[in-house]
């Protein structure tokens, strides 16, 4: 039930900060703030934490588990002793990596892009689109990120803050806002680098795959961040239901 709440709060707390930036500075001035499916990813944003809390849960403990004999506990000692800014440095780019791959594979192997497809499906983005994410897909998205850190022996606040970050910059790189940011172009995965990666122009799919670090993309040669022009459209080129069950099941029910 705290979980529940807190999401409530969480909503709203974001609507209000959001609404005024989108409407303000929009990149697409056409889109209306309730605008199609923004129900069903209220229902993505309320309900899926606790299935992905539970899950996550359960998955890094197993993996964790079974692999724990892969560190020294001497190696985690003198990993924790760094300074905080250092092993958070080295946890964004320990993640960033795995999840890189991680994500490249969910757009490739067929049966993890029936769950990962569902995050896709949006044909207009805004920051609650971040929320569309079918369970499944968000945790191992999530162990992906936590098993190393945990393994190798991150402390309790460099987990704490990369996850606060991580969550507040994947809501804003999502946001239907214009801003360029061309300094941090290539170094920081800005709205406009991660909407390419919604994009579903031609020269656009399956590029982009960092989670925050595009120097990943650009060293793998997955990088598509055109100076001069914006993503159109958003979405896949296959069905997708528009109900928050619908999308849940939908990885499970055989195509026609
Ligand atoms: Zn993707
Ligand atoms: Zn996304």
């Amino acid at each position: 039930m705290k979980i529940f709440v807190g999401q409530i709060v969480a909503l709203f707390v974001l609507f209000v900060i959001f609404t005024p930036i989108e409407r303000i500075f929009a990149l697409h001035k056409e889109k209306k703030i309730f605008r199609k499916g923004f129900r069903t990813d209220v229902f993505h944003f309320l309900f899926n934490r606790f299935l992905t809390d539970i899950g996550t849960f359960i998955a890094v403990v197993i993996i964790a588990v079974s692999l724990s004999w892969f560190v020294s506990k001497d190696f985690q000692a003198l990993l924790a002793s760094q300074p905080f800014w250092l092993q958070f440095l080295e946890a964004v780019l320990i993640v960033n990596i795995c999840g890189y791959f991680a994500h490249r594979l969910a757009h490739t192997v067929p049966f993890l892009w029936k769950f990962h497809s569902v995050h896709h499906s949006s044909e207009e983005l805004d920051w609650l689109a971040a929320a569309r994410l079918h369970p499944i897909d968000q945790i191992v998205s999530r162990s992906i990120a936590i098993v190393p850190l945990y393994i190798l022996g991150f402390t309790k606040e460099v987990f704490g803050a990369y996850i606060v970050l991580a969550l507040f910059h994947a809501i804003f790189i999502h946001s239907n806002v214009r801003f360029k940011f061309r300094f941090l172009r290539g170094i920081i995965a800005t709205p406009e680098y991660h909407h390419w990666h919604h994009s579903n122009h031609e020269e656009a799919l399956n590029k982009n795959f960092a989670g925050q670090l595009p120097i990943l993309d650009i060293l793998f040669g997955t990088f598509y961040h055109p100076k001069e022009k914006v993503p159109k459209t958003y979405g896949i080129n296959e069905p997708m239901p528009k109900g928050y069950l619908a999308q849940l099941k939908h990885p499970f029910v055989k195509p026609r």
